[in-house]
């Protein structure tokens, strides 16, 4: 298997020079938000600015025009975003073709909402979940979108709209005539209404994952996007790939930092790295950290190569459930090596711990994962997804 060494040189160098701006700039950021617990967007919106100027991707990568840039090489720079904590990944740079509203907006909203988002000028928020049936079961929602004249209105209530006290605008999943749109609404939009910014486990964070509600909201006719039900497909698909990408980044980080202090810290005279007690909960990780990276730039493959879309999103599945999993256990496994510190909120494996668990859950849980992995072995039988070289004749 060759796709990780196939990661060009570039690129190898942008991940070595992003993550040793994440040290310098972002990780001491993580302690300041630890210590005042509060997070200073302005302070962040400065670092994604220069973060822009100075992690830029090489222009092959990153200029408008071109294909998208490959999946396992999107896999090699989100695996970066994983090395930071309270969201702040987000301020390593993405490739062309990582935002799927990209890949499917029309031209007219190509040009008034993606090319503002590449120039970090707009923010986006995919309101899809419902709190009444639609989280696990897409097909559940119940938001509606009714054509009046030249415009459409929009009836519904979005929960866990990650990015929603931010965004410039949201996309919003909801029933025409029996099949699902998305409609972009900007933010105030007559109708459209914040409800609550809810608190989770995670310490205080770049975003918001706000709860909002559409009451007869109006939007232009043009804000329906081309794709649907396809589009909304796709958006969860790529974001699977890349939570399995930053759970690798992530556990690579937990892993380097309590191997660090596992070689400072003495019991019994001695440091502890030298117990087996703690050596072998750190290579049980190193050991699943690459089984789940490997498994991750696989998906990437298929999800670029193979001929069958269905069975690339039950490889992404795979690697999201394995990825997300393996990280959760990394993590506990780093608590317990930093012994009382990692109980300790400020700890870097506890905030790992804590924020690492949203991607056993967000954008399809773990169960849901099996039931694709599942459905498609039933249908196609187990080989098209265990063998790492699918014959496909
Ligand atoms: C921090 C955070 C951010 C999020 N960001 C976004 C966002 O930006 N946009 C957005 O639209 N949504 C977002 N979500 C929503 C997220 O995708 C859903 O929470 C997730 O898909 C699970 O849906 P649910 O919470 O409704 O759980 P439910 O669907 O109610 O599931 C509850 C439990 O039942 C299990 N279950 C359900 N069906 C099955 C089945 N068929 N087989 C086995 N077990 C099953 C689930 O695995 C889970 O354990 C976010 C969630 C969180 C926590």
């Amino acid at each position: 298997m060759t796709f990780e060494a196939e990661i060009p040189a570039d690129i190898r160098a942008f991940r070595e020079r992003t993550k040793a701006w994440l040290r310098e700039h972002v990780h001491p950021m993580e302690d300041r938000i630890a210590a005042t617990g509060v997070l200073d967007v302005d302070e962040y919106d400065e670092l994604c600015r220069r973060a822009r100027h100075e992690l830029a991707l090489p222009a092959q990568y990153s200029d408008e025009t071109g294909p998208p840039v490959p999946m396992p090489i999107q896999v090699a720079i989100e695996e970066i975003a994983g090395w930071a904590t309270n969201g702040l990944g987000g301020v390593v740079p993405s490739a062309r073709g990582r935002d799927v509203f990209a890949e499917i907006a029309s031209p007219a909203q190509q040009e008034r909402y993606v090319v503002p988002l590449r120039n970090g000028e707009a923010r986006e928020a995919w309101a899809i979940t419902e709190p009444a049936s639609a989280g696990s079961d897409v097909n559940g929602i119940q938001a509606t979108a009714k054509r009046d004249g030249d415009e459409w209105i929009l009836n519904g209530e979005k929960w866990f709209v990650t990015g929603g006290d931010r965004a410039t605008f949201f996309l919003v999943l909801a029933w025409v005539d029996g099949e699902q749109a998305l409609f972009i609404v900007d933010r105030g939009t007559p109708g459209l209404e914040i409800l609550r910014r809810p608190q989770f486990m995670h310490d205080p964070y770049t975003s918001g994952h706000v709860e909002l509600r559409l009451q007869d909201c109006r939007v232009p006719s043009d804000h329906r996007v081309p794709s649907g039900e396809p589009g909304t497909r796709r958006w969860l698909a790529i974001e699977r790939l890349m939570i399995a990408a930053r759970c690798c980044g992530a556990a690579d980080r937990m892993i380097e930092e309590t191997t660090t202090w596992a070689l400072q810290r003495s019991a019994f005279g001695r440091p502890i790295i030298e117990k087996q007690g703690v050596q072998f909960p750190l290579a049980d990780s190193a050991t699943e950290v690459l089984a789940a990276r490997l498994l991750t730039f696989h998906a990437a493959e298929a999800c670029d190569t193979h001929p069958n879309p269905s069975v690339a999103h039950g490889k992404i599945s795979m690697a999201k459930l394995y990825a997300s999993e393996m990280a959760n256990r990394v993590a506990d496994r780093c608590v317990q090596v930093f012994g009382g510190r990692g109980y300790m909120t400020e700890n870097v494996a506890n905030r790992y711990f804590r924020e690492v668990r949203v991607d056993r859950i967000w954008e399809g849980t773990s169960e849901i994962q099996r039931v694709i992995v599942a459905s498609g072995l039933i249908r196609r039988g187990a080989e098209e997804y265990t063998a790492a070289w699918p014959d496909r004749g």
